[in-house]
């Protein structure tokens, strides 16, 4: 484990005028432990820049003292992005949050690293403007973190995911150098597009301190259906069919049996729970035309096996009906207390074959298996509901997540679609990347970072690491 030297921690005292800034206390540095998935790391130190400057003469000490930095968002990360696995320094950035301005001219928004997602598309409402990236935790994760994993949500069918509106960045380097990628303008092609390198790099090649991102139009209106079907293969069946018949969706979640059951459970709202799934869709553009489209989705959803289809009458009815999907992480950790969140993710096509090969996995290692997601884009989470403590159960756990990520590399899918590799899959990233891509990667990182000071531990597998849940 790295540690701080006293040498080093004047310094730091130095560039960071506040001290309530440095945090040193044992109490302050457990709570830097943990991020949403499992891992428990411990930093030596915990630190929280609010400018460019603090960011940059860290990073340059940071190399002097060859001491790992974690950069650190909300730490509301499902792979374990932000863990320091090899102690040294966590930089909180959740304080860094002063700029949100958004220039309806350009119809951009520039923010700093600690905004919280769901304040700049609020911000953006307010000139009619839409941010359209909404992870589920867009209310308490920061926008450095979504840019560092890439975060996707329901609207990604529509409307992609983060990498899609971020126009230009300032980054620190692993070596302390600033430089400021892209810009406002909407096309750019000078140069390779260091851009899109940083975005989901899950910090291992620079600090993100600034974005600028692209705002759209806000649609004028959106309707929500609730669709029930009696098997779960037919709603998968009915995804594909929708996206094929010339409709697009702006969202389309899928909720299974279990995690119905598991709301209605937790708060009950009146979803039907003898049924083996529900697709939640909304449609967005004009009242008109998604009128239309509404009707030519409940007769797609009734041709292949829905059972009903309920179309909300208000914004108040379909605000109630995405709770539901809203409260399935919630619900779920009440049935037992350790949640393993997977985002295993397939060709559209592949959706119904993923869902015969999880029900095989469930049966196979008789787990506690809850599947939602965003189906739409083939994004399922398959959530093992399990409890730490029981060591026999962890192990059945851990063989059954690496069939799910071997099911999802088969049908053509990915290891992840959302939640990042972290230190949580990296021992299977090869499985997807091959040999030579995984080593082009590793390249990349030396060339930008041959200290191995940024987030060290994270994407790239470590000798002889294996996935290992019973020990948490
Ligand atoms: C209930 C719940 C629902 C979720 N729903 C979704 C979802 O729908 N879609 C989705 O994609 N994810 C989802 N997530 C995962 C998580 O919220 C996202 O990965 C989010 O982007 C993390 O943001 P954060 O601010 O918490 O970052 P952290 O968890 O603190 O860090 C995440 C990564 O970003 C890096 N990082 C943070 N800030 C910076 C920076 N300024 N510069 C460089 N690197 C940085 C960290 O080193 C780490 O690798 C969910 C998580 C929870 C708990």
């Amino acid at each position: 484990m790295a540690v701080v030297p006293e040498e080093c921690l004047d310094s730091i005292e130095r560039i960071i005028a506040n001290k309530k800034r440095i945090l040193q206390r044992k109490e302050d540095l457990f709570s830097y432990a943990y991020d949403a998935s499992f891992g428990i790391h411990c930093p030596d130190l915990v630190l929280q820049p609010i400018s460019t400057e603090e960011v940059v003469s860290i990073v340059r000490l940071a190399n002097q003292f060859k001491i790992p930095l974690y950069p650190r968002g909300r730490g509301t990360s499902l792979s374990g992005g932000p863990l320091p696995v090899h102690g040294g320094i966590v930089l909180d950035f959740s304080l860094w949050n002063d700029k949100l301005i958004v220039d309806p001219d350009d119809s951009v928004a520039i923010v700093s690293p600690g905004v919280l997602t769901a304040d700049i598309n609020a911000k953006a409402n307010e000139f009619g403007f839409m941010y359209p990236p909404d992870p589920s935790s867009a209310h308490v994760s920061t926008i450095g973190g979504n840019l560092a994993e890439n975060s996707g949500g329901p609207r990604g069918l529509k409307y992609g995911v983060t990498k899609d509106y971020v126009i230009g960045l300032e980054v620190v380097t692993p070596e302390g150098e600033v430089i400021r990628t892209g810009g406002r303008t909407i096309k750019n092609v000078t140069g390779y597009d260091l851009t899109k390198l940083i975005v989901g790099s899950e910090g291992t090649l620079g600090i993100i301190t600034e974005a600028t991102l692209k705002l759209i139009p806000k649609p004028a209106a959106t309707k929500t259906a609730l669709i029930l079907f009696d098997d779960l293969v037919d709603s998968g069946r009915a995804i594909s069919r929708v996206l094929s018949s010339g409709i697009l969706p702006s969202k389309m979640e899928i909720m299974d049996q279990a995690s119905i059951i598991a709301v209605e459970n937790y708060k009950p709202l009146g979803l039907p729970t003898d049924v083996e799934a529900i697709l939640l869709l909304e449609l967005d553009g004009h009242p008109y035309s998604i009128e239309d489209e509404m009707e030519k989705v409940k007769s797609v959803c009734l041709s292949v096996g829905g059972r009903e289809v309920i179309i909300a009458k208000s914004d108040e009815e379909a605000s109630d009906l995405w709770q539901a999907r809203k409260l399935v992480s919630p619900a779920i950790v009440r049935i037992k207390p350790t949640k393993i969140s997977e985002d295993a993710t397939v060709p559209r096509s592949k959706i119904p074959d993923m869902f015969k090969r999880l029900k095989q996995i469930k049966e196979k290692y008789n787990i506690h298996l809850v599947v939602f997601g965003h189906a739409g884009d083939g994004n399922l989470h398959p959530n093992i509901i399990a409890d730490q403590r029981d060591k026999e159960e962890m192990k059945r756990v851990e063989l059954a997540v690496e069939e799910i990520f071997k099911a999802s590399i088969e049908l053509g899918g990915t290891l992840s679609g959302e939640h990042g590799i972290g230190n949580m899959k990296s021992p299977f990233i090869e499985m997807e990347l091959g040999k030579e891509g995984l080593d082009m990667m590793k390249r990349i990182k030396r060339a930008w970072d041959p200290n191995n000071i940024l987030n060290p531990g994270k994407v790239f597998p470590e000798p002889g690491q294996k996935l290992v849940l019973s020990n948490g």
